[in-house]
């Protein structure tokens, strides 16, 4: 933009101020206004069958937490077996403490004798907890002994896949990557809940250890319409006994130019996981994310880091060598899958390089991809030459919105990354 003397194209500075106000101020009206609407709107398939439910680990083992509702609502004491009507009338909108009072779970003074505790709000099945809106009903969970609990938000698939997509993924790129992107994200929590469920009192955690989700404050027009126009829908692959099943649609920001097979990173084998080249996140990905020079940390930190989560490697003494032992190569580059620390006792261990990427950097923001070189500098380790971000299995994100824009449908963005999939509807409309 060319500035002369205070003037942008003849436009005086005093004028160029009056018009941006005024445009921030419909802004305020239209975006402000869409997300009044957004909100109002009731959570849908609330009567769908418990098993496209999805259970989250909002909290973990925590001692207080703060809820507020903004509509009426019923609570169940599931040892009591009774439901607790509460908040009607004037505590609507009211922040409520819920502690712990001599081993039992307490909400706004009320003690409650069950370990578990539903909280169930009406239309729209919203409620706020530290701060944040989620859908759905909360569940409270006193753990063994007493002295702190777990809060769980039980949620319909869609509504959960509302929080997850627009997280997972910028809302305003292409609709045809964003209904890829909430196939993916509905397959993978399904399998995750089938595969881990039944073994403990949730199904995925709200992070990037599984999918982010960040509830109602994700959510948009864009991303309701791809989880609305994918209603249902999941990928499946043949599967060892013949049948064909839902897996594990692992995705990632950026593979950096090749996806990696799954028994390489996560140790579980599907067809659709073996890995693809993939030339279409180059020119989507931020060019940081794509090629990063090096990542940098202390000898003594990266060994307080190991041996706090492998406590077998005490034995070991200091690590004093990490080495690349192998690797996926692909042509001008190639991804670290297993290294080797040698400790100052002289003894070896094997590490999954991805195992080892998170334990260093468990945001994963600076140590980003295994695309890299490991250099020993004299008190640091350096990871060199890096490229890509992310784990880069199964759907490369940057890569999913690349194809998007030279005209790719869902069916060939997820068939590209996930080949030998299809997709099914596994539940209708209500
Ligand atoms: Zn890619």
């Amino acid at each position: 933009m060319r500035l002369v003397r205070g003037r942008v194209f003849g436009v005086s500075r005093a004028e160029l101020l009056r018009w941006a106000a005024g445009v921030f101020f419909l802004w305020v009206i239209v975006v402000g206004g869409c997300r009044e609407r957004e909100l109002a709107r009731t959570t849908p398939q609330m009567g769908i069958k418990p098993e496209f439910w999805v259970r989250v680990l909002l909290l973990d083992d925590v001692k207080t937490c703060v809820l507020k509702v903004s509509s009426s609502l019923a609570i169940l004491d599931v040892e009591a077996n009774r439901t607790v009507p509460m908040y009607r009338g004037g505590q609507v909108g009211v922040p409520t403490a819920v502690e712990i009072s001599a081993g039992k779970i307490t909400i706004g003074g009320r003690i409650f004798s069950g370990g578990e505790v539903i909280i169930w709000p009406d239309a729209p099945h919203i409620f706020n907890v530290n701060g944040d809106d989620y859908r759905g009903k909360l569940k409270l969970i006193l753990n063994s002994d007493g002295s702190s609990f777990d809060a769980v938000n039980l949620v319909p698939v869609e509504p959960y896949l509302a929080g997850v997509v627009g997280a997972e993924m910028p809302d305003y790129w292409e609709p045809s990557a964003l209904r890829a992107q909430a196939i993916a994200a509905r397959t993978y929590c399904l399998y995750i809940k089938k595969r881990f469920g039944s073994k403990r009192g949730w199904d995925v955690k709200r992070t990037a250890a599984n999918q982010v989700y960040l509830g109602v404050k994700a959510e948009s027009a864009q991303t309701w319409k791809a989880i609305n126009q994918t209603h249902g829908e999941v990928l499946v692959c043949r599967q060892s006994g013949g049948t064909e099943e839902i897996f594990p649609t692992y995705y990632s920001s950026t593979c950096g130019g090749h996806t990696e097979d799954s028994k390489h990173v996560f140790g579980d084998s599907f067809e659709p996981l073996v890995g693809v080249r993939c030339p279409y996140c180059r020119d989507v990905a931020k060019p940081s994310f794509f090629f990063w020079p090096t990542a940098q940390f202390d000898k003594t930190e990266v060994t307080g880091r190991l041996l706090e989560k492998y406590p077998k490697l005490k034995a070991s003494g200091e690590i004093t060598n990490i080495t690349s032992v192998k690797q996926s190569s692909y042509g001008d580059f190639s991804r670290l899958t297993l290294v080797k620390l040698v400790g100052s006792a002289g003894k070896s261990n094997f590490l999954r390089a991805e195992d080892l990427r998170l334990t260093i950097d468990p945001s994963g923001n600076r140590l980003k991809s295994t695309i890299c070189q490991i250099i020993n500098i004299d008190d640091k380790w350096a990871f060199l030459a890096g490229r890509g971000y992310g784990h880069g299995v199964g759907m490369c994100q940057c890569g999913a919105q690349g194809m998007a824009r030279k005209g790719k449908t869902t069916n060939e963005i997820l068939s590209y990354y996930y080949p030998g999939s299809k997709i099914i509807r596994v539940y209708r409309d209500e």
